[in-house]
């Protein structure tokens, strides 16, 4: 089947120019495109390539499926998986050489019975908590780590190939949290080495760290949201997203268009009414395709060349735009956000229209919108 009333239009190349910005601006570092959330709703497998073609060298995928299913569709590329529970199939994970990390003590023993099970060396980066305070080991509990992983290396079950952390405010330009961060993961790297480890990746950078922290580059960043083209930094920081090019379009075909009297009350709980003679179009996206129910009465979207707010309630399947006096007719196409290169919104104008942040706004775009790839 190929009608669909709504779309992600996904530019391929794009993706593969921004990972080629982000390796400019981390030029001593590996870059790992970060591909959990389905490649942060852009489709995980065709962007995994296309960053693959920018220049990235690994792949970051959160969940053990998801690092799966990149080798199940035919990528030899290094990935590493990060998020999963005591159960979880590692011995797929090792027999799919993908690199796993460790965030608590539990893991290095199933990582462990995982190598025994499957005679592999598990490649293993153990992951300190530095101060963001969710996955990893806080410092003492990761030495403690550190010394049992040293311990199943030297049985031949494990090799600790990476060190690595996660920051909590590289958004913030100069927030003291980021040096905080670095002190201890410099210290973590110092007591690795010292412990024997041979590291062949030392990483802590997301995107914002990628654009605008190079003293925590190390030997590999990590960039998730850049590498789609949008900003890691809140709208009010000076522009970082110089050379990052948003690489989803959301767009679908108006279905209804017709006139209504001033007083007409829009869509359910009529919590916006027409006060002139006007034209209302339907576009068929709603929050069952991830469409926010905040964006009622708040987000921008395109048609005709003109941006129009969405008027009232945005339902299950559709919402209604008050056109007013633009030609527009059944069939032609409402651009939800896109590059903003023609003038539309983007995914940051969104988040900004529903107080919330651009990675939502295209991680959150549901099943039953197509991927369509440029
Ligand atoms: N590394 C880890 C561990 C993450 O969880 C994420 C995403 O949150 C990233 C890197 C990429 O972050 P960003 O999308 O802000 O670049």
């Amino acid at each position: 089947m190929t009608y669909y009333p709504g779309r992600a239009v996904v530019d391929l190349d794009a993706i593969a120019a921004n990972v080629g910005w982000l390796r400019e601006c981390a030029p001593t570092a590996q870059v790992m495109a970060v591909v959990k959330g389905d490649a942060y709703g852009h489709g995980l497998v065709p962007a995994a390539r296309a960053a693959l073609r920018g220049g990235a060298t690994w792949l970051g995928a959160a969940q053990v499926p998801e690092a799966l299913a990149l080798r199940a569709a035919g990528i030899t590329a290094p990935v590493l998986t990060w998020l999963y529970g005591p159960g979880a199939p590692l011995t797929e994970v090792l027999r799919s050489d993908i690199d796993i990390s460790a965030p608590a003590p539990w893991a290095l023993a199933e990582i462990a019975d995982a190598a025994r099970t499957t005679g592999r060396t598990a490649r293993l980066h153990v992951k300190v908590d530095t101060g963001l305070g969710r996955g990893g080991s806080f410092l003492d509990t990761w030495t403690e780590m550190l010394g049992e992983a040293m311990r199943l290396q030297a049985e031949g079950l494990v090799r600790l190939v990476g060190v690595w952390s996660h920051l909590a405010r590289a958004d913030e330009v100069d927030h003291p949290s980021v040096r905080e961060q670095l002190a201890v993961f410099t210290e973590a790297v110092h007591r690795a080495e010292n412990a024997g480890a041979t590291l062949e990746v030392r990483h802590l950078a997301n995107s914002a760290a990628t654009i605008s922290l190079p003293e925590v580059h190390y030997d590999l960043v990590r960039p998730g949201i850049a590498v789609y083209g949008l900003s890691p930094m809140p709208v009010t920081h000076p522009s970082p997203q110089v050379g990052l090019t948003p690489a989803m379009r959301l767009e679908a075909d108006l279905h209804v268009v017709k006139s209504a009297a001033p007083g007409q009350g829009v869509s359910y709980g009529h919590t916006y009414t027409t006060s002139y003679p006007t034209t209302l179009a339907t576009v068929p996206l709603g929050y069952a395709d991830g469409i926010p129910r905040r964006a009622s009465n708040a987000a921008p979207v395109q048609v005709a060349g003109q941006q129009v707010r969405i008027a009232g309630r945005v339902c299950m399947d559709q919402f209604v735009l008050d056109v007013r006096e633009l030609p527009v007719a059944a069939g032609d196409t409402a651009v939800l956000f896109g590059s903003g290169s023609q003038g539309e919104p983007t995914a940051q104008d969104w988040a900004d229209a529903v107080g919330g942040i651009s990675y939502e706004i295209v991680t959150q775009i549901g099943p039953r919108v197509p991927r369509v790839y440029t």
